[in-house]
């Protein structure tokens, strides 16, 4: 068994909903103190009561993390709430469509802003908290769009997702003084509120692509990070685990045939 994580502080950036829910599930589950961040006070508190049920402790605090000073401020919380940072998962991000044709300045400064310079600005205000704890932990939420595959209309989202592996391996270095590791989980076509919405013929037409044949939860994710959050886990920093059910696998639609 992995040693208990039970009462360590973790903050979980885009925590308000989706994959950040279920990352925020699965650590509130193992016993961790948790701080779910995101833009949206109702959907917060909503999501916090929610993951509060059956006594854990799980809290919520509002910031851009587009924004150096929400980030700051973000910090500060979680540091007096948690009594310290152990495990920060930079998890908050969105990936509004254009086509590279039609790509304006703000569809780029918005999609790399929060996705890239809010990994970057969440991390360095957590720094300080997260070496205090003597076993701090920075796992990052990328995506297989970008490092591994693309997609049309996601060429800004897919810099930003390959974007956030190339500052975890410099920051891997950096950090490792520290006794802090910079991992990331790379989650394939996972189930979350949005795409619940799209439909299930549209789900169903998204699983034939994959070879394990069904999209990811968004819990599936969250044990990813769980395990780079253990003491267990203490030797493995600047790495990727890609969770997707095998979807980047297929050489062909062929290799799916029978
Ligand atoms: P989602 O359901 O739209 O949730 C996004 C979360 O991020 C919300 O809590 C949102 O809250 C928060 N957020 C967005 N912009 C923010 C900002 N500037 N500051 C603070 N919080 C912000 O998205 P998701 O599908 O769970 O995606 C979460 C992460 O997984 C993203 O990094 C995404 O790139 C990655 N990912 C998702 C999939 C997938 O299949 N779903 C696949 C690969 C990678 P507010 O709107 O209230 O701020």
């Amino acid at each position: 068994m992995f040693t208990s994580i039970a009462g360590r502080g973790v903050v979980v950036t885009g925590g308000t909903r989706g994959i950040g829910k279920g990352i925020a599930r699965v650590f509130a589950g193992a016993g961790a103190r948790v701080l779910i961040v995101g833009r949206d006070a109702e959907a917060a508190g909503a999501a916090a009561a929610e993951l509060s049920g059956g006594g854990a402790e799980v809290s919520w605090v509002l910031a851009d993390v587009s924004r150096r000073e929400d980030c700051a401020a973000m910090a500060a919380t979680a540091a007096e709430r948690l009594g310290g940072i152990d495990v920060l998962c930079a998890n908050a991000g969105i990936f509004p469509a254009a086509p590279l044709a039609e790509m304006t300045d703000e569809n780029i400064d918005e999609v790399l802003g929060t996705n890239l310079k809010g990994t970057i600005l969440s991390v360095q205000a957590c720094l300080g908290a997260l070496a205090a704890s003597g076993h701090g932990r920075v796992i990052l939420t990328s995506s297989i769009t970008g490092p591994v595959t693309g997609f049309p209309g996601w060429a800004h989202y897919g810099a930003s997702k390959a974007g956030q592996l190339g500052f975890l391996r410099t920051a891997a270095i950096e950090l490792a003084a520290n006794g802090i590791t910079v991992n990331a989980v790379l989650p394939g076509n996972i189930v979350t509120e949005g795409l619940d919405e799209l439909g299930q013929e549209y789900q169903a037409q998204m699983a034939a692509s994959i070879p394990l044949r069904r999209l990811g939860t968004a819990e599936e994710i969250g044990y990813a990070a769980l395990f780079l959050a253990t003491d267990e886990a203490a030797y493995i920093t600047g790495q990727t685990i890609v969770v997707d059910g095998g979807q980047v696998l297929p050489e062909s639609l062929a290799a799916l045939d029978g």
